[in-house]
């Protein structure tokens, strides 16, 4: 398959004979074996072209559509295409703790009407999405940043307290605001933006500073690691490769132990600059 960057594309077959009777192209919710969109019984959706007759050449399949209630699988699929193309990974995988050719995927769940979510879960390493989460994408890109911090990490995970519910804008624990902020800020790094949709269609600018009301200061808030993280990596480590290699090293269970502890460790900057984007973001260590 190759022209496939505006959502045409061609697809090239070698036929055994100068015609071929029967032709159709069916897509499956899997992309390669990095990652796919399963549904209630763990299978693949797959939606099938028309079939073509007698093909002797170049013949054109025309529109393709998802099947009926398929639509937010394949949205899911294709949104994780924007995490993978800027995923902040030395090698093939989706992080660096990963060599090629020993890649996890990441794998959504989710079918019509799903209540079951929203949630990564540790153990099992999957992604729960309902119903309409899919809808935004920053959802999807949200919890598959708790995926990519599971493989980061190496399965490890932190002891999270106060988490459930949790609430952007509010205090949780600092445990919560650490996974929960680098979730969010998987999903903006993601977008390039700070403003936050859920799947209802409803929304929360969460760029903030110091006189931002409505956002709760300090590092138990997620949407304030969240910012602070995104303005770290843009502004201060040129990107998030290097913050994400040093979390295949070192594991965190709070945003002052990746600021305080471990960055100066591994050579990434928290001198005056990098306090001050804190410090903006209501942070102070
Ligand atoms: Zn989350």
């Amino acid at each position: 398959m190759t022209g496939n960057g505006d959502g045409k594309f061609n697809l090239c077959y070698t036929p055994s004979a100068s015609v071929t009777p029967q032709a159709w192209v069916e897509f499956q919710t899997q992309a390669g074996q990095m990652w796919s969109v399963v549904d209630a019984n763990g299978g693949l959706y797959s939606t099938a072209t028309y079939s073509l007759n007698n093909i002797s050449g170049t013949t054109n399949l025309g529109n393709v559509y998802a099947n009926d209630g398929q639509s937010r699988a394949w949205h899911a699929l294709d949104t994780l295409n924007k995490l993978w193309w800027n995923r902040g990974s030395t090698t093939n995988c989706w992080a660096s703790s990963q060599q090629d050719g020993h890649c996890t995927p990441i794998t959504i769940q989710w079918y019509p009407g799903s209540t079951d979510g929203t949630y990564w879960s540790t153990g099992e390493d999957k992604i729960h999405l309902a119903d309409n989460d899919p809808d935004s994408e920053h959802t999807t890109a949200h919890e598959a940043g708790h995926a990519l911090m599971g493989k980061l990490y190496h399965g490890w995970w932190p002891n999270v307290s106060n988490c459930s519910p949790h609430y952007v804008n509010r205090t949780s624990s600092t445990s919560c605001g650490w996974t929960e902020g680098f979730a969010n800020a998987v999903a903006f790094h993601t977008f390039n933006d700070t403003t936050y949709y859920w799947g209802n269609g409803s929304s929360m600018n969460l760029a903030n500073d110091r006189s931002t009301n409505g956002i709760d200061p300090g590092d138990a808030c997620e949407a304030r690691v969240a910012t602070a993280l995104v303005d770290l990596w843009s502004q201060v480590d040129g990107g998030w490769m290097k913050s994400n290699t040093m979390m295949t090293r070192t594991w965190q269970s709070s945003f002052r132990e990746y600021f305080v502890n471990d960055r100066p460790e591994h050579g990434l900057d928290s001198g005056p600059t990098a306090q001050n984007i804190l410090y903006n973001h209501t942070i102070q260590y």
